[in-house]
């Protein structure tokens, strides 16, 4: 499986609300909000006559926002997501929201489960049926797993976090508690909005803004409750903790900076995240497990290649140095990557193939 957006920080986005009114049109703003992040499907929960209603879509939030037309469900709590595949194709069986196998837990999150592996491959034999190849949803099926013991959500996502290594960014309803929304964060970030009867739950203030000006960041390991009318926040161990919020005085275009007077600025102060992203993903493995399963059909085709030329800019350029290590362990052929412009004018020694 190709891993995507290892070094990226927060590239996609969580919108959450409870409220005294129906929320949906929130949900779709907030997501709106984020859509200059970059993502690939979008779905979205909200809770109705004591069920779950939801949808989700591959693509731009415009396709959800069309499928939705025809529907006329909404409720007063929900979340809504942008997804950036890390696991799993961005197909829509893999976009969130994830639910429990009894349909009774909904979760969506943003980040990387290093572990989810043994995790899921425990949870199958403990009887789990997952719909999804992502790695978010064992985490869905942990908290099924916590809640039947304990029946106390706050207490059940505790106990299922505990076993979790890598990044998250969570919202997560109960069905049978639609007064409670339920947050945590490690190593993605997380904020809490709060408005009058109404509270929310972003992984961006962008999605907020609209909304309300009074935040809370939450901080690595801790979690947090919204009820319409108060929030608790809680460290993972379950202490209670009290912050008072902060009043955001940005506009949009400034708040998508993140205070920073320029996008470039932004940018530079998030390399240390970004190098501690990248990194606390490959420290529990030996070596890249970048598989091309593309690869085999191609063998043929291969054999006949002498080198290859891998030409982007950018970004890409980046990706294709990657790519080099990968085609040159798996194709056994030398590659090298040059810069597209460059490319271009230079005077490539090419055969005719
Ligand atoms: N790792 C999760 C997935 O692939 C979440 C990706 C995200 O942060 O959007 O579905």
């Amino acid at each position: 499986m190709l891993h995507r957006g290892l070094n990226r920080i927060n590239m996609c986005g969580i919108v959450g609300s409870i409220s005294h009114k129906p929320v949906r049109g929130i949900l779709l703003e907030g997501l709106r909000r984020l859509e200059y992040r970059g993502y690939d499907s979008a779905g979205l929960v909200t809770v109705q006559n004591g069920s779950f209603k939801w949808a989700k879509m591959p693509g731009k939030i415009a396709v959800l926002e069309n499928h939705l037309k025809n529907k006329d469900w909404d409720g007063p709590i929900g979340l809504a997501h942008t997804r950036w595949a890390t696991h799993g194709q961005p197909i829509q069986c893999n976009a969130h929201p994830h639910f429990s196998c009894d349909h009774k837990i909904v979760v969506v999150h943003n980040g990387i489960i290093e572990n989810y592996e043994p995790l899921k491959e425990k949870l199958i034999k403990e009887g789990h049926k997952f719909q999804s190849e992502t790695d978010t949803e064992i985490i869905v099926h942990l908290i099924e797993k916590f809640y039947k013991q304990h029946h106390q959500p706050l207490l059940a996502v505790r106990e299922a976090i505990k076993h979790l290594q890598g990044s998250f960014a969570l919202g997560i309803i109960f069905l049978d508690r639609p007064d409670c929304l339920i947050g945590a964060r490690l190593n993605s970030p997380l904020v809490v909005g709060l408005g009058k009867q109404e509270n929310f739950l972003a992984s961006d203030v962008t999605a907020l803004l609209p909304f309300t000006k009074k935040v809370i960041y939450l901080n690595e390991n801790e979690l947090v409750e919204l009820r319409r009318d108060r929030i608790s926040l809680y460290g993972f161990s379950g202490k209670i903790k009290h912050r008072a919020p902060s009043t955001i005085t940005w506009d949009i275009t400034s708040a998508q900076k993140e205070g920073y007077p320029h996008f470039m600025l932004k940018e530079i102060f998030e390399q240390p995240q970004a190098v501690r992203s990248t990194l606390s993903y490959y420290i529990n493995r030996n070596k890249l497990d970048i598989e091309f399963p593309t690869l085999k059909p191609l063998q043929k085709k291969l054999s006949k290649i002498k080198r290859i030329i891998i030409v982007a800019c950018g970004t890409a350029w980046h990706a294709g140095l990657v790519g080099k290590y990968a085609l040159e362990e798996l194709a056994g052929l030398p590659v090298e990557v040059t810069i597209a412009s460059e490319f271009r004018y230079g005077n490539p020694v090419l055969d005719n193939q």
